[in-house]
């Protein structure tokens, strides 16, 4: 066969010695067999295994494999893998554990997971703008009192993050009715929204916004980003919603700002350590409700479905899908 017929269309021919694709995760891992089933019905044509079922030489032969929190031992028994495929969005434990190595990294980039996300944001923005911590406190001292309404569109909402998830999130809130801000690395134009960058932007945002909601990646660049001086740039009562990481709000200056009563409230999805330790002051402080990382679950169908479409590309073009920048970590 001359060699240029060879590249898109062998595909079929080479389909049966293809290597498999495998799902690594840590081990222990309970949903391993649900990932593997699902990604399984997404790509018919591959043969999704977890790390227990390789060969050495399967080992040897894998190039791409999808992974959830992998064992980096089992990675590294992967000497050819040229990509992986994260099924979360966030990867910066992945970049930390592969910092020595050149395999490309992909992150998930869903709208299934974006439009979850999106229903959180909105959800707990409304949860704090109506009021309810104040309502469920009185309802346990029986004290019957109504609070001044507010309208949605007399409440700012600043996002830390503009990427796949703070967009989605700002469209929710401009349909709600809410004024959107927004802060990211470089300058955003998105239509309706206040977009802000660069440390002087975030200092004007913080300064108009009354609910904060942090979407950003945890890196070098955001770790402690939210300390004693960025909120006390807040004005007085606002509140605080973290479903990004945990390290990137420094957990004794919100405590701090929490008790000192400039901040109002704090929705904490995500903690410095996880699961929450159970002498942990988050638990009980009366201005922190507690999530327990649960505000946008990763789809399985819809992951794999989007996973298949970057391996097929890759199979069957040799294309790579866009990977994490490792010069910015996200
Ligand atoms: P993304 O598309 O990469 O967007 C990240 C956004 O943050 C971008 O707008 C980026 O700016 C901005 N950014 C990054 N570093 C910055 C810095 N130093 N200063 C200012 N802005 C900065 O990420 P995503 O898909 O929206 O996900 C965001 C994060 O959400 C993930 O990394 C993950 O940690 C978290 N997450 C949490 C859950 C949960 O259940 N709690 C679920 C999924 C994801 P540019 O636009 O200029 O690049």
């Amino acid at each position: 066969m001359p060699n240029s017929a060879v590249s898109t269309n062998a595909f079929a021919d080479l389909r049966p010695s293809l290597p498999p694709l495998p799902f690594l995760a840590a081990p222990g891992y309970a949903a391993t067999d649900a990932w593997v089933a699902a990604l399984q019905a997404a790509m018919p044509d591959e043969r999704i295994v977890p790390f227990s079922a390789l060969s050495p030489a399967d080992q040897a032969a894998v190039t791409v494999a999808i992974v959830a929190n992998p064992d980096p031992a089992e990675l590294a028994a992967c000497p050819n893998l040229v990509w992986l495929h994260s099924v979360w969005a966030g990867v910066e434990r992945l970049l930390a554990e592969m910092q020595d190595s050149q395999v490309h990294i992909v992150r998930l980039i869903d709208p299934r997971l974006a439009a979850t996300m999106a229903e959180a944001v909105l959800a707990w923005v409304l949860y704090l703008h109506r009021d309810m911590p104040r309502y469920l406190q009185q309802q346990k001292e029986q004290r019957w009192q109504s609070q001044v309404y507010r309208r949605a569109a007399q409440r700012k909402i600043g996002l830390l993050g503009l990427g796949a998830l703070g967009e989605a999130a700002a469209r929710s809130l401009q349909q709600a009715g809410f004024p959107v801000l927004g802060w990211s690395r470089t300058q955003k134009h998105l239509d309706g929204v206040d977009c802000y960058s660069g440390e002087a932007g975030l200092a004007a945002m913080l300064a108009q916004t009354d609910i904060l909601v942090c979407l950003l990646p945890l890196t070098a660049a955001t770790t402690g980003l939210i300390n004693a001086q960025r909120l006390a740039m807040l004005p007085a009562g606002a509140s605080l919603i973290n479903f990004a990481r945990g390290p990137i709000v420094v957990e004794q200056d919100l405590r701090t700002a929490l008790d000192a009563t400039h901040l109002q409230h704090a929705v904490l999805d995500v903690f410095a350590v996880e699961p929450l330790p159970p002498d942990s002051w988050q638990w009980t402080h009366p201005a922190v409700t507690v999530l327990p990382h649960c505000s946008a679950p990763t789809d399985k169908e819809s992951a794999a479905q989007i996973v298949a479409g970057n391996v097929k590309r890759y199979r069957e073009q040799g294309l790579l899908p866009a990977g994490v920048n490792r010069q910015q970590a996200y």
